[in-house]
């Protein structure tokens, strides 16, 4: 059981940066990244206990949704095509990576249309790069204020992929940047709920744990090498 080991392996790693940081590590959500993972690895990983999983492609995601119980909860964590709400929406726990008015308003359109209400993070490229989806921290209080007022959409968080480095302290700034936009957000007259923190992946996620994370997006740990 090489996915237990790793799982009981990161688990035990985020409950040390937990402790470092004076926090519970209940309240950090983890969801196993899928990618290029099998069905019947999925299913290992559930009976293993783990009952969130993310992918970041809408394609894979709902060719392996009807292979899995129901209940099994789905995170959207790709960049998000406007013509493809419509195959996710009802099927998705949440969405992370909202990260233009054109997408706000196509999810909106069709989570009412389902009579539902679409959970979203919005996407913020922190550290800027050209290579990634998301707004910029200079720009993401005011998308925020806009999308908010949407009806069937509720903002929930914001999340963020820092740069791939060998040395995770070279992101911590990325990280807290990330909290700290959360926190003027909350401070504000929005009135966005402003509940996760999705950051963190296999590289990196002890130290965005340390930097206030309650959702760590990991695959490579769990699963192996793609
Ligand atoms: C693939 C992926 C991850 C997981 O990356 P690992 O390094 O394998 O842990 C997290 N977030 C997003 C958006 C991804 O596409």
């Amino acid at each position: 059981m090489i996915f237990l080991r790793n799982l009981n392996r990161v688990q035990e790693r985020i409950n040390n940066a937990a402790r470092r940081a004076g926090r519970l590590p209940e309240e950090i959500k983890l969801i196993a990244v899928t990618k290029t993972v099998p069905p019947e690895t999925i299913k290992e990983a559930l009976n293993c206990g783990v009952n969130r999983f993310g992918e970041n492609r809408v394609q894979e995601l709902i060719l392996k949704y009807p292979e899995l119980p129901p209940g099994t909860e789905w995170h959207l964590i790709g960049h998000l095509q406007t013509n493809k709400v419509k195959k996710i929406i009802g099927k998705v726990a949440l969405i992370h990576s909202l990260d233009r008015w054109s997408l706000a308003e196509e999810i909106s359109r069709v989570a009412i249309k389902n009579d539902i209400v679409a959970r979203v993070l919005v996407q913020v490229n922190v550290a800027g790069e050209n290579t990634k989806h998301g707004l910029s921290l200079l720009e993401a209080e005011d998308f925020v204020s806009s999308v908010v007022p949407l009806p069937g959409l509720e903002v929930q968080g914001l999340m963020t992929i820092a740069p791939w480095t060998e040395n995770p302290e070279e992101v911590r700034p990325v990280f807290r940047q990330l909290r700290e936009l959360a926190v003027r957000i909350k401070a504000s007259k929005i009135g966005a709920h402003m509940e996760y923190l999705s950051m963190g992946m296999s590289g990196d996620f002890e130290v965005a744990v340390e930097e206030g994370a309650n959702i760590l997006r990991i695959g490579t740990a769990l699963f192996g090498k793609r």
